[in-house]
């Protein structure tokens, strides 16, 4: 074979092979028991899963990827399990979509089982019964000393995010072609993004502004820090001199070094807000010395870390349908004054050039704005997924996913401790710590424990 035919092979065959085969659903089982609910995905292979908790009306979310449906649940007796109603759905064109209507408030914890001697892969879905059924759960031998309502609800707190709309009032920010103001679209993406967030379980959005004024930027960062949020994000959309710039980009403040030519044009522009809004007694160049020396400091490192990281989440959920400027997958850094709170994540995001007629027409359409919102809450939501605030209910979901599982096994005629601790996939070591077991000695009838699931 020669080196042309060889390559020629090398471009073709990942199309004749189609998409890489994705994983199936099986079957499904549910066990309602007076605390919780149990459903049990079979999947033939691994998958990537994630949970949303829905209120009003209530449903819990399960999107599970790369995987298709290959079971019918439509027949499965539901009753007393909390669940009114199975529906499904592909999303991503790849993935399933698997939604629960729930008739009472559960919490979801999630965790996958690998394959046994009786099941393959498993997905399982506890849906926990309210608070008062957990803290009576808890098993174990001392004493159970039942935690206050208010210690519960304080370690499930609602991760804060601060949505702020930039401009308004007495400053329209960018003014496109066509007369398009800035402050308009923001604080319609804004309401958006307040929109997505505030219907899931374990959020609590706070808009800075919700109608036409002007809130001054020291005040807009303030109030991210009074709130104890964990994210701020400023929402803009600018203008630049040549009509022919274009592109969504997101920033987040930078501590020196290398900034662009657009980054630090838009940042004097956003900063000028106080000026041409008539905030008084607020300089541009904020003078405050303290702030100043924060910013080098090391948590400023680690907030700015985190900037940096949610800022890129939600960059590339902007760019499934929005063009990003530059079409760089990069945040930028600049010093925007609005950025500049020391201890909490924030991030600046341009939704686009206003002084770009196209762009100016997407700004404008309801549409747009829309799958734009939808995009940063998606962003937000990816990347607390991934670094749940510590004691936030997004955290305790996720902890409670990591818990492992047992159930319990009683010895039949002819078991081993190491034929037991071999069937469960175990070490023996493991099975006797688990059992705190002083022999290895075991008799029929034995109750021992073991990981697993009923
Ligand atoms: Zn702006």
């Amino acid at each position: 074979m020669n080196r042309g035919v060889l390559v020629l092979l090398l471009v073709v065959l990942p199309v004749l092979a189609g998409p890489v085969l994705a994983g199936t659903i099986d079957g499904l089982r549910v066990w309602p028991a007076p605390d919780n609910t149990r459903l049990v995905f079979d999947l033939d292979s691994p998958s990537d899963h994630s949970i949303l908790v829905l209120k009003k009306p209530l449903r819990i979310v399960l999107d599970i990827e790369d995987t298709s449906l290959n079971t019918d649940y439509a027949e499965l007796d539901l009753s007393n399990s909390g669940v009114t109603r199975i529906r499904s759905a592909v999303r991503n064109k790849t993935d399933i979509r698997i939604v629960l209507d729930m008739s009472a408030n559960m919490l979801p914890r999630s965790f996958v089982l690998t394959p046994n001697d009786q099941y393959g892969h498993r997905l399982v879905l506890d849906l926990e019964r309210p608070i008062l059924g957990e803290v009576i759960d808890i098993p174990r031998a001392e004493p159970i000393v039942s935690k206050s309502i208010a210690q519960i609800s304080r370690q499930r707190r609602d991760i804060v995010v601060v949505i702020d709309a930039g401009h308004g009032g007495e400053d329209p920010g960018a003014i496109g072609p066509s007369k398009l103001r800035e402050k308009d679209v923001v604080l319609a993406i804004a309401k958006e993004v307040y929109r997505h967030l505030t219907v899931i379980e374990g959020y609590q959005p706070i808009l800075v502004r919700d109608g036409d004024y002007i809130v001054g930027l020291k005040q807009r960062r303030d109030l991210a820090r009074k709130k104890n949020a964990d994210l701020f994000i400023s929402i803009h959309a600018d203008a630049y001199a040549k009509a022919s710039a274009n592109g969504a980009s997101v920033y987040a403040l930078s501590n020196g070094g290398v900034v662009s030519a657009v980054a630090k044009y838009l940042a004097d522009q956003e900063n000028s807000a106080d000026v041409i809004g008539g905030i008084n007694g607020v300089s541009l160049e904020d003078k405050d010395e303290v702030l100043k020396s924060v910013l080098v400091d090391l948590s400023m490192t680690t907030t700015l870390q985190s900037s940096l990281s949610v800022g890129t989440i939600v960059l590339n959920e902007m760019g499934r349908f929005a063009k990003l400027h530059g079409n760089r997958k990069q945040i930028g850094q600049a010093n925007f004054v609005v950025l500049r709170a020391p201890d909490v994540p924030s991030i600046l995001i341009e939704t686009g050039f206003i002084s770009n007629p196209r762009e100016e027409r997407n700004l404008g359409s309801a549409a747009y704005r829309k799958k734009m919102g939808s995009a940063i809450s998606t962003g937000i939501q990816t990347y607390f997924q991934r670094f749940p605030p510590q004691g936030s209910f997004v955290a305790a979901q996720q902890t409670f996913s990591q818990q492992p599982q047992t159930r319990k096994y009683t010895v039949a005629k002819g078991d081993t401790l190491s034929g037991i601790a071999g069937r469960h996939g175990i070490p023996l070591a493991k099975l006797i710590s688990l059992n705190s077991l002083r022999t290895h000695a075991i008799r029929v009838g034995q109750v021992l424990i073991v990981p697993g699931v009923s």
